[in-house]
């Protein structure tokens, strides 16, 4: 479904490399994990994929779904399913979660050239989809992220990718503390989002959340390359040993 060749990255106008020659592979109905130190480029391989501002690929190639996504616009990669979860949430005072989230879907609706969601039709899906996340509709009415609580911004981060029901989605939990209620949190909603013709890369640094996840595959990145692959085990000899041993290969 995803297929990452030989792929160079840099920032600062082609000045900083920190993608340099990174290669992977996501089969539709995986989900992948990636680990790797502080500064490998993890992040900064998210927001190539989805295209951001700043981020140039200057060699190689990335496709998705045999289709060469290298020159499209952000929104175009959106509207093909490509989806990254935000990791930094923000705060929207005034605009009611549940107007937040009915704008994401009817732009996502918008950029495919699909007619906005009816009132009736948009209750009926949240419904279902905050029930899988324990979420309430008064929170659904609170303005978007004030006052909510890490897990409880965790939850409609995750309820959010639940609604858009993205074909590819990247959840990147660098720094941010995950307690074990958020842990919980973005497991369930990546097992409800599991399926035959959807994918996932999860970023994170935390193996446990991998023990609630269990990824199919994991990957090592280091200095801006993936350094070694391999099943769940690996996640378990990473906690165990550290990352010196891949660091030095790299
Ligand atoms: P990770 O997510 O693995 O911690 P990042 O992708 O955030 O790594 O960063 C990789 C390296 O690239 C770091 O040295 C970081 O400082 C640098 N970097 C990332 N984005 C930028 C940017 N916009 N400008 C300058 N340096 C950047
Ligand atoms: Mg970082
Ligand atoms: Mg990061």
């Amino acid at each position: 479904m995803l297929d990452i060749s030989n792929l160079h990255a840099s920032v600062d106008n082609g000045e900083k490399p920190i993608l340099k020659g990174l290669d992977l592979s996501v089969p539709k109905g995986e989900v992948h994990a990636i680990m790797g130190p502080n500064g490998s480029g993890k992040s900064t391989l998210s927001y190539v994929l989805t295209g951001r501002d700043g981020y140039d690929v200057t060699e190689g190639k990335v496709s998705f779904e045999g289709e060469d996504i290298g020159d499209l616009e952000p929104e175009e990669r959106a509207a093909r399913g490509l989806y990254l979860s935000f990791q930094y949430p923000v705060e929207i005072p005034g605009v009611p979660t549940l107007t937040f989230i009915r704008e994401s879907l009817n732009a996502q609706r918008k950029a495919r050239g699909e007619e906005e969601v009816s009132a009736p039709d948009f209750m009926r899906l949240i419904r279902e989809k905050a029930a899988i996340l324990n979420v309430s509709m008064d929170m659904l009415k609170r303005p978007v992220n004030v006052g909510f609580s890490g897990g409880e911004k965790k939850r409609m981060e995750i309820l959010q990718a639940l609604v858009l029901e993205p074909r590819f989605l990247i959840l990147d939990e660098t720094d941010s503390g995950l307690d074990i209620d958020a842990l919980k949190v973005v497991s369930d909603g990546v097992n409800a989002l599991r399926s035959p013709d959807r994918a996932m890369l999860v970023i994170t640094h935390y193996q446990r959340l991998l023990d609630y996840i269990a990824p199919d595959k994991v990957h090592v990145m280091s200095a801006g390359r993936i350094v070694a692959s391999g099943g769940p085990e690996l996640a378990k000899e990473l906690e165990a040993e550290g990352y010196d041993k891949y660091v030095r290969a790299a």
